[in-house]
């Protein structure tokens, strides 16, 4: 078991807001953070890092992502278009997806998260086309490859638009399909122990492209089993629309009328509910996953963020698929929720500390996780160390962690499970030229297929 010594940070934001210890040292064994706090710990270490100029944050943790939308990132056709129709551009193209280009993507979008100081995300693959058996599987190949701690839900959809729903027929699946593919790999990779470096969800997409059936019945497979739950909900006036034409009910309603409304699932969005939504998740600790930069950019609104932290509902963040965010940055979204919420709600709705605790405490609970997101004596050695004297915080040293949430910098260092993964602003155990040179030829293999390169 190796051991690491980070001693006297500049700055250990233990918990943003709360416990906040300049000059602390932080010691490492294994995956575990073992001491945090003034003095020396006894006993020898393997590396001894002097973190007089490092702040210490709890690695960010990214509670929705499509990975696989990389291979489409900023897709020229789908530029400028509301939800559906951007959806409508692009499920033609995704119905090409092969198990090399799902590798390739989640290479990519998991060490351009990292980079960002990054050490959990949660992933929602939801196309499934023919010959998609073994998407999941590359994922979590994937994952491993890169070290990051990773929560992928199997996602379904088996609505298609024959039968009212918006997704193209030929890329959803049937019922039972999608059934025993989730039972299938919660046997094979959830691990739901303490550190665990892979937890299982399960994940169908949308009021508009999951059927009652399929909603109700995955979320008895998910209780039975022991995994979390989530979906995307209330993005859109057009899923508003959808909702009440189909069941008669808000979108989150419906969710509450098949069983959804718990405290076992995390809701990407939550742009559209009203205060009888916000209420019922607070009393359920229903969690919702707030990804602006997506929500933005496909001009779907401006979640009410403060009101449901202000109700006590538990909100994370998330990059959303690159489809919808061109990058991969959560530190970046922390800075986007501040500006959002102060673009709704005026200028004091939201500070820095607010942003990063929703990153970090509150991302974990959406993933059900006491271990991650604070730093403190066994919880996993998970840890984001920014630069003080690096060029973009200078002028900054009186607030690093505002300067941190809202200034345009990187972490020197990013720590996954008592491993170095970035060292010096650079990945260490990946290879960033390779990733991406392997994540363009397959994009532009799914291009070529689809007649578009
Ligand atoms: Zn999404």
């Amino acid at each position: 078991m190796s051991s690491l010594l980070l001693e006297g940070c500049r700055l250990v934001v233990a918990t943003a807001g709360e416990s906040e210890i300049s000059g602390a040292t932080i010691a490492i064994h294994g995956g575990w953070i073992t001491f945090v706090g003034e003095g020396r710990p006894p006993g020898e270490f393997d590396r001894i890092i002097d973190a007089s100029t490092l702040v210490a944050i709890p690695g960010l943790v990214n509670t929705h992502h499509h990975l696989y939308q990389t291979l489409t990132r900023g897709f020229p056709e789908s530029r400028g278009q509301k939800l559906f129709q951007w959806l409508r551009s692009l499920y033609p193209i995704w119905a090409g997806l092969d198990e090399d280009m799902i590798r390739a993507s989640t290479m990519t979008g998991l060490a351009e998260l990292l980079l960002s100081g990054c050490t959990t995300s949660a992933d929602h693959l939801y196309v499934f086309p023919p010959g998609s058996d073994r998407f999941f599987d590359a994922q979590v190949e994937a994952a491993r490859e890169i070290r990051m701690r990773f929560h992928p839900t199997r996602g379904s959809m088996d609505l298609g638009e024959s039968q009212g729903g918006l997704p193209p027929d030929d890329v959803v699946e049937s019922l039972e399909n999608i059934l025993s593919d989730s039972q299938r790999v919660i046997e094979k990779y959830h691990d739901p122990e303490p550190g665990s470096m892979l937890r299982v969800g399960l994940a169908p997409c949308s009021p508009f492209s999951a059927t009652r059936e399929l909603m109700s019945q995955t979320a008895a497979l998910a209780r039975e089993s022991g995994v979390r739950l989530h979906t995307h909900i209330a993005e859109t006036t057009d899923e508003d629309a959808f909702s009440r034409n189909a069941y008669g009910l808000s979108p989150v309603a419906f969710l509450n009328q098949v069983g959804w409304i718990q405290d076992d699932v995390w809701l990407a969005h939550c742009v559209h509910p009203d205060n009888s939504d916000i209420d019922l998740l607070a009393s359920r600790r229903t969690c919702v996953a707030h990804c602006p930069t997506s929500n933005m950019l496909l001009g779907s609104g401006l979640a009410p963020t403060p009101a449901l932290l202000a109700a006590g509902v538990p909100v994370g963040l998330g990059v959303d698929g690159s489809a919808s965010n061109d990058g991969n940055d959560l530190r970046n979204e922390t800075k986007q929720a501040v500006l959002s919420a102060r673009i709704r709600d005026g200028a004091e709705a939201m500070s820095s500390r607010q942003a990063l605790r929703m990153a970090t405490l509150g991302g974990a609970e959406c993933l059900g996780r006491k271990d991650i997101g604070i730093l403190a004596p066994n919880k996993t050695a998970d840890i984001a160390l920014f630069d003080a004297e690096a060029l973009e915080y200078a002028g900054g040293q009186e607030d690093l962690v505002g300067a941190i949430v809202l200034g345009a910098g990187r972490p020197r260092h990013v720590i996954v499970n008592g491993d170095f993964l970035v060292e010096n602003w650079r990945l260490v155990r990946s290879d960033p030229a390779k990733i991406a040179s392997e994540h363009n030829r397959q994009a532009r293999r799914l291009f070529e297929l689809k007649g578009w390169a």
